[in-house]
């Protein structure tokens, strides 16, 4: 059924042809995701994802056909990894240089498309969609370089706007809806979830991401019981990880900039931790196969106890401050964690 009004006066969810009354309500729509504005985008044949139907749907679609895949983050990325084995072929066009690129630094951002190299898809980077061309359905997506590809399939993966329609008048023009760290919106409306802007340890952000979602619908739930065990959004960091090939990525806290980073071990092993800094402060981690460091790291940074870094002569983060037990020895975010709560805990195998 649709919610198809909030009257926050009357404390009243309209939905089709019924009301319902609240005391408190949530609002928890999430997003829809972008259309494609390029000449051929109402052909048959072009596909979103954001249910598990619409990926039911294209999964059937897709055995022994061309697809491409337009977009080289996660939804594009997972997707590629889905598909390859039942498809005859998979594509990934992306306007950046490299994959995940809002995300990782293109050193990462290539191990990970060589993984995928490695299963058959194939990309085209530094690439604009010009048109998507057939007669009645997507046969080809031509780019603008010149170039087509062939696609029976065509499944965009361009980000997604927040469904806040609901909420209008609160909302900023990018469609997000501000709220404290309890998740209130105005007096009680809560918004959570893919629409909902919301303080952080790292400040105020919107994020597009499962275990935020989650964390984001238990505070408001806490808040609107009024637990005892209320753990506001400004005390918790954001967290997501993606899984391509049956390996996780996983990414804790937030980087507007990837200017300032630090790579531990070797994403071609898929094997590392990237930092990223704002002004020399850790504030990001991305890694696989590291998880019990990451998690360590998510741990400092949420205690407001990530490290520092050094500067190289090129200006760049080398060392942590305060994370060296001795000359050539960087101490790993687990024993620095493990040395910050004071608790001795000898180091098992990788979780
Ligand atoms: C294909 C895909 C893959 C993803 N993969 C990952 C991943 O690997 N890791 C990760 O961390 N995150 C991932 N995400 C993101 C994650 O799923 C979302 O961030 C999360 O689901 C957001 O939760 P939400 O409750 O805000 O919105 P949603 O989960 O989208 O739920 C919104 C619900 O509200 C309903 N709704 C909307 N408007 C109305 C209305 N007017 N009346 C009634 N109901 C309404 C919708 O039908 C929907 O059921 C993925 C998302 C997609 C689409």
């Amino acid at each position: 059924m649709r919610v198809t009004k909030l009257d926050r006066e009357a404390r009243e969810v309209r939905l089709d042809g019924d009301s319902l009354r609240f005391d408190a309500v949530i609002v928890a729509t999430g997003a829809t995701p972008n259309k494609l504005k390029v000449p051929g985008a109402e052909l048959d044949g072009l596909y979103q994802l954001r249910s598990f139907r619409d990926a039911e749907q294209l999964k059937d679609a897709a055995q022994g056909k061309h697809l491409v895949v337009i977009g080289s983050s996660f939804i594009g990325l997972e997707a590629a990894s889905s598909l390859i084995e039942g498809a005859a072929s998979v594509t990934v066009v992306g306007q950046d240089a490299e994959v995940l690129s809002r995300a990782l630094t293109p050193k990462v951002g290539r191990a990970i498309r060589k993984l995928h190299e490695d299963k058959g898809v194939k990309f085209h980077l530094n690439a604009e969609v010009e048109a998507i061309e057939g007669s009645g359905k997507a046969e080809a997506v031509r780019l603008k370089s010149g170039e087509t590809v062939k696609a029976d399939l065509v499944l965009l993966g361009i980000g997604v706007k927040p469904n806040s329609d609901l909420l209008a008048d609160l909302a900023n023009e990018k469609g997000a809806v501000p709220v404290d760290a309890h998740l209130l919106a105005a007096p009680n409306v809560y918004a959570v979830g893919d629409i909902a802007l919301a303080p952080t340890v790292l400040g105020e952000m919107r994020v597009e991401h499962w275990r935020v979602a989650l964390q984001e619908g238990m505070t408001a739930a806490q808040s609107i019981l009024e637990s005892a065990n209320l753990e506001p959004m400004d005390q918790r960091v954001p967290f997501f990880w993606t899984q391509q090939y049956g390996k996780s990525l996983r990414y804790v806290g937030h980087a507007e900039s990837l200017d300032d980073t630090h790579l531990w071990g070797d994403p071609d092993e898929l094997k590392f931790i990237e930092f990223a800094f704002r002004d020399g402060q850790a504030v990001a981690a991305s890694g696989m196969g590291m998880d019990r460091d990451l998690a360590a790291f998510e741990e400092l940074l949420r205690l407001g106890r990530a490290p520092g870094a050094g500067k190289s002569s090129k200006g760049n983060s080398v060392w942590w401050s305060g994370w060296r037990r001795a000359e050539h020895h960087d101490a790993t975010p687990e024993e620095v964690a493990v040395g910050v709560r004071g608790v001795r805990r000898s180091r098992g195998s990788e979780g």
